[in-house]
């Protein structure tokens, strides 16, 4: 059936702009790292992101690697986006992603020129798109000089295949040089994809403060720890879970019972507020106006109706914020 996007899609959704940009994200984003690749099924990623934009949340982020196999979430997307959301490219913001392996050689990986251009360039063909909206450098590079890495992002957007660039899993002091590289290029660096939630705080010593006072936005992947966050494994693993299924980044043996103790008095806490775990875990985020988005993954619609009404209530009293800190020392 043809797709007509809800009429109401940007009623609910609330906006944040992106650092000093001019470019606003929803509060909520969703990332295809799972369930588009070859082993998922079309139909439900389709509905998937239906779900979504319906919701308003206008920004889907990609890699060349997701899938599996590698380029597959991108090939999947791509087809998709041609079903259902070609009257929608200029309402949706469509990032990609180069830095991990991504084919054999000393040109598939890391940080060259070489390598990255002609991986978004491949990206680009997979998903049929003319531009990316965003690209990342995906994690920084050891042995490429900073300079080359930042000259081929500031390359991209006067090529016009990238509006923005930015970076993900920078340090805080690699990110400050890579912003200073990239304003004196004249293409500011828009934001950061780092890794951030209750369980993974590392972007508080230090980045968030470098993003903030940079005027460089941020966007916060796997903030329900891929799914520890919630409260699907209170009762056991689910056989349709991602620790269940899929094995590669969660393993059932990273669901500990000191960790689920931990959950479990984090869900109370939840239940008091009103919200469900994934809920406060994606509001507690959003407390930070430094945070522009939080990028989340779901394996079925219903999902991302539970984690977006995670928006209607981001405040936190003082007395609830300290109770966190104390179940997070435990
Ligand atoms: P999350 O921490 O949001 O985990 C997503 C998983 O949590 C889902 O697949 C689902 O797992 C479970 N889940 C989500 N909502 C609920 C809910 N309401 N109730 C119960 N379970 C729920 O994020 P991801 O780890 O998937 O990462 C999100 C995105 O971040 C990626 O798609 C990617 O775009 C980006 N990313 C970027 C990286 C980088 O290096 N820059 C690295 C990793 C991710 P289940 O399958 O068990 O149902």
């Amino acid at each position: 059936k043809t797709y007509v996007a809800s009429e109401d899609r940007y009623d609910k959704m609330k906006y944040r702009r992106c650092g000093n940009s001019g470019l606003r994200l929803p509060e909520l984003s969703l990332g295809l790292w799972h369930n588009f690749g070859n082993n998922a099924d079309f139909t439900k990623g389709r509905e998937i992101l239906r779900t979504a934009f319906d919701l308003g949340i206008c920004h889907f982020d990609l890699a060349n690697n997701y899938g599996p196999p590698y380029g597959s979430a991108e090939e999947n997307f791509g087809r998709m986006f041609k079903k259902d959301f070609l009257p929608y490219r200029d309402e949706l913001v469509i990032s990609s992603k180069a830095g991990w392996d991504m084919w054999p050689g000393p040109y598939g990986n890391w940080g060259s020129k070489k390598y990255l251009v002609a991986s978004l360039d491949q990206s680009l063909k997979r998903m049929a798109l003319d531009y990316v909206d965003i690209f990342y450098h995906h994690r920084p590079d050891p042995e490429t000089p900073l300079e080359e890495t930042m000259q081929t992002l500031d390359l991209m957007v006067r090529q016009g295949k990238a509006l923005y660039v930015g970076i993900s899993q920078y340090s805080a002091e690699d990110t400050q040089r890579a912003i200073d590289i990239l304003n004196d290029l004249g293409t500011p660096m828009l934001i950061h994809q780092p890794r951030y939630s209750m369980f993974d705080r590392w972007v508080e010593n230090g980045l968030m403060d470098i993003l903030g006072s940079n005027g460089v936005g941020s966007i916060a992947f796997s903030p329900l720890e891929q799914g520890l966050l919630t409260d699907k494994y209170l009762k056991g693993i689910p056989k349709d879970s991602r620790a269940a299924k899929d094995g590669r980044y969660l393993t059932v043996e990273q669901i500990s019972e000191d960790k689920l103790s931990v959950i479990r008095k984090l869900n109370d806490l939840a239940i008091s507020r009103g919200q469900t775990l994934a809920q406060m875990a994606i509001s507690w985020l959003l407390k930070d106006e430094r945070i522009t988005s939080v990028l989340i993954g779901v394996s079925r619609p219903a999902q991302i109706q539970d984690n977006v009404a995670a928006i209607e209530n981001t405040t936190f009293t003082k007395e609830e914020l300290d109770k966190i800190e104390s179940i997070l020392a435990d």
